[in-house]
């Protein structure tokens, strides 16, 4: 979760806080992406994706900090060009229906 300082009195602060790999997290994974099919958006076939945050706000009494913060969840990918949010599964289910067809 990445949080957003919307406090300006202290620029210094780090409030990105550093994104460290969890136990029981999958392993890097040796697969050459060149072999891989690559994932078009299925409303308008663009292959570029963005990643789609929801923002939240964090007012002086939620906070740990006691200022008024705005922290980003992000809640998957956004075609970069009609902007339609990607399911996996819609995905999934358009390709087995167009490798049905004979
Ligand atoms: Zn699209």
């Amino acid at each position: 979760m990445a949080v957003i300082d919307l406090g300006k009195n202290n620029p210094n602060r780090q409030m990105q806080r550093q994104r460290q790999p969890a136990a029981g997290q999958p392993m890097q994974m040796n697969i050459d992406l060149k072999n891989c099919e690559d994932i078009m958006c299925p409303s308008c076939g663009s292959e570029i994706f963005i990643d789609a945050s929801k923002l939240k706000y964090i007012s002086p009494l939620q906070s740990p900090t006691g200022k008024p913060t705005v922290a980003a969840v992000v809640v998957g990918k956004v075609c970069a060009s009609c902007n339609e949010l990607f399911n996996p599964d819609v995905w999934k289910r358009l390709k087995e229906l167009k490798e049905e067809k004979p």
